[in-house]
C-alpha cells in the first residue's frame, strides 16, 4: 500500500509537470486561422502608421534612403555598428565593375555592462575610441583618413526618427540599451562629438538602421530584394514603398518615387497574439513595459526567459526537477543559445539538456523531465517562427506580392513576382529548427504556389558591409517598388 500511495503521489506531481506544459501549449497555439488574423493586422498596422505619426505602434520610419545598391559601387569605406551588447568598426572594399565586396575587416568589442545604462558620453567614447585604435592599427586605412576619406557609415540599430540619410533623434531604447538622457538627441551628433574628443575629424555621412543594412546588402547580391527581416537579439523589418502611400509625408518626392521604411515591428501589437501568463510576467518586470511587445514574443533577448519561466512554473508545481530550484528563478539564467542548444540535442539520452540544465541553472534532472524540457524550448521557438512568418507574409500582402491581388487565373504564373526577402541574425541562420518552423509557416500561409516565388535569403553581416551614401545615390535600381 505504502508503494502504491507513493506511486499514486508522484504520478500526480508529474501530472502537475504536464498540466503546466499542456496549458501553455494551448496559450501559444498558433493555427493557420491566427496566422492569418496576424498578418491581416500586421497590413492594417503598417496603412495606419504611414498614415499619420503615432497612429499605429508600428512607427513606420522614413529612412530617406530611397535607392539600393547594384552591385557597381567602389571605393573603400569605414563603418561603425552599433545593435546592442557589442560595438564594431569596419573597414569594406567594394569593388566596382566587378560587383563584389572585395573584403572587409573590422574589430569588435563588448560594451561593458554599466555603459549599457550609464551616459551618453561615455558609450559614445567607446564607439570612437574603437574606431580610433582601428584606425591607427591599418596603416592604408590611417592614410585614406588622415588624406582624404572622412566618411563614415553608421548601423544604429534602435528606432531612430530621422531627419535626413545622416542624421536622426533616438526615440528610444530596445534589447538592454537604457540611457536616458540619449533619447531624444541627435546620434549622429553624439557620435561626431565623440569623435572630435578623440581628434577624429570624420563625418557621419549615412545612418542607418540593421534592417536597411540588410535590405542593402541584399540588393546588392540580387534585385529583386524587397524587404529586408533581422530576427537576433531583437527583431525587426523594412521594405521599399511608393512615396504616395506614405500619406503622413505628403509631397515627399524621391528621385525613384519609393522609400525604405524601417518598421520597427518589434514594437507591433495586436490582440490576435497568442500571450500567455509567462509573456505578461516577463513584460511587467522587463524595462520597457507595454513596449516592444512582437519583439518579446520573437526575438533571442527574451526566448530563453520565457521557456525558463515555463521551467520554474513546472519546478514550483510539481517535483520533476526535484527538490532544487537552482537558477530557474533567475531571470535571463537561461540564454536563448542555450535554449536552442537543448532543443536541437539530437543524443538518445538528451545529454545536451541535462549538461547545460546543470551548468546554467545547477539542476539535475532525469530523462523524462529532459524530454520535458526540450517541448517546452519547442513550443517557446515554434510560436516565435511562426509569428515571424506572419509578419513577413504582412509585408508582401502590402505589397501585393502575396498572390492574392490575383491575376485572372491562367495568367498567374507570368505574372507572379519573385519576391525576395534578406534575412539576417542568429535565430534564422543559426537555429535549424527555428528556421524550418518560419519556412514551413509561410508555405502553409501562402501556399505552394505562391511561395515558390518568396525567397528567404540569409544575409551575413549587412550592418557592417552596409552601404555609404553614394551607393544609396548612385543606384539605378528602384524599379523593385511595389506595384
Ligand atoms: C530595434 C530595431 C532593430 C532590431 C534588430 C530592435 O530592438 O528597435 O531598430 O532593427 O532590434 O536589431
Ligand atoms: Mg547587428
Amino acid at each position: 500500500a505504502v508503494l502504491v500511495g507513493r506511486r499514486v503521489k508522484s504520478w500526480r506531481r508529474w501530472g502537475r509537470a504536464v498540466g503546466v506544459l499542456r496549458e501553455f501549449e494551448e496559450g501559444c497555439a498558433t493555427p493557420i486561422g491566427r496566422l492569418r488574423q496576424v498578418v491581416d493586422a500586421m497590413v492594417v498596422e503598417m496603412h495606419a502608421g504611414l498614415a499619420s505619426d503615432g497612429g499605429s505602434k508600428l512607427k513606420m520610419l522614413l529612412t530617406f534612403v530611397d535607392r539600393l545598391p547594384d552591385g557597381k559601387e567602389e571605393g573603400i569605406y569605414y563603418a561603425i555598428d552599433l545593435g546592442g551588447a557589442n560595438v564594431r568598426v569596419l573597414r569594406v572594399q567594394l569593388g566596382g565593375k566587378r560587383s563584389m565586396i572585395l573584403g572587409h575587416e573590422g574589430e569588435s568589442n563588448p560594451v561593458p555592462r554599466n555603459l549599457l545604462t550609464n551616459s551618453t558620453v561615455e558609450l559614445f567614447d567607446l564607439v570612437a575610441m574603437t574606431l580610433k585604435h582601428f584606425v591607427e592599427k591599418d596603416e592604408n586605412g590611417h592614410k585614406l583618413v588622415v588624406e582624404k576619406t572622412k566618411e563614415l557609415g553608421f548601423t544604429f540599430s534602435f528606432p531612430v526618427k530621422q531627419k535626413s540619410v545622416s542624421s536622426g533623434v533616438l526615440i528610444k531604447w530596445t534589447k538592454g540599451l537604457f540611457i536616458e538622457d540619449t533619447v531624444g538627441r541627435d546620434v549622429t551628433q553624439c557620435l561626431e562629438e565623440a569623435l572630435a574628443r578623440r581628434g577624429l575629424n570624420m563625418r557621419v555621412t549615412v545612418l542607418v538602421n540593421d534592417t536597411v543594412g540588410a535590405l542593402a546588402l541584399g540588393h546588392y547580391y540580387d534585385k529583386d530584394t524587397v524587404a529586408a527581416v533581422i530576427i537576433g537579439a531583437g527583431t525587426n523589418a523594412c521594405y521599399v514603398e511608393r512615396t504616395d502611400a506614405i500619406i503622413k509625408c505628403q509631397g515627399l518626392l524621391t528621385n525613384s518615387g519609393g522609400m525604405v521604411i524601417n518598421m520597427e515591428w518589434g514594437n507591433f501589437w495586436s490582440s490576435h497574439l497568442p500571450r500567455t501568463p509567462y509573456d505578461i510576467a516577463l513584460d511587467d518586470e522587463s524595462q520597457n513595459r507595454n513596449e516592444q511587445g512582437f519583439e518579446k514574443l520573437i526575438s533571442g533577448m527574451y526566448l530563453g526567459d520565457v521557456a525558463r519561466r515555463v521551467l520554474y512554473k513546472m519546478a514550483l508545481e510539481s517535483d520533476v526537477f526535484g527538490d532544487a530550484i537552482g537558477g530557474l528563478s533567475t531571470p535571463f539564467a537561461l540564454s536563448t543559445p542555450m535554449m536552442a542548444a537543448m532543443h536541437e540535442d539530437e543524443s538518445p539520452d538528451l545529454r545536451e539538456v541535462a549538461r547545460i540544465l546543470e551548468e546554467t541553472m545547477q539542476v539535475l534532472v532525469p530523462l523524462k523531465t529532459r524530454k520535458l524540457v526540450v517541448r517546452v524550448c519547442d513550443i517557446v521557438t515554434r510560436r516565435a517562427a511562426r509569428l515571424a512568418a506572419a509578419g513577413i507574409v504582412g509585408i508582401l500582402k502590402k505589397m501585393g506580392r502575396d498572390g492574392s491581388g490575383g491575376a485572372p487565373t491562367g495568367r498567374t504564373k507570368s505574372k507572379t513576382r519573385r519576391s525576395v526577402v534578406a534575412v539576417e541574425g542568429g535565430l534564422y541562420a543559426g537555429y535549424t529548427l527555428f528556421r524550418e518552423y518560419l519556412n514551413e509557416a509561410i508555405r502553409e500561409i501562402l501556399g505552394e504556389q505562391v511561395s515558390r516565388n518568396v525567397v528567404l535569403r540569409i544575409t551575413e553581416d549587412g550592418s557592417g558591409q552596409r552601404l555609404n551614401r553614394d551607393s544609396c545615390r548612385q543606384s539605378q535600381t528602384v524599379r523593385i517598388v511595389a506595384g
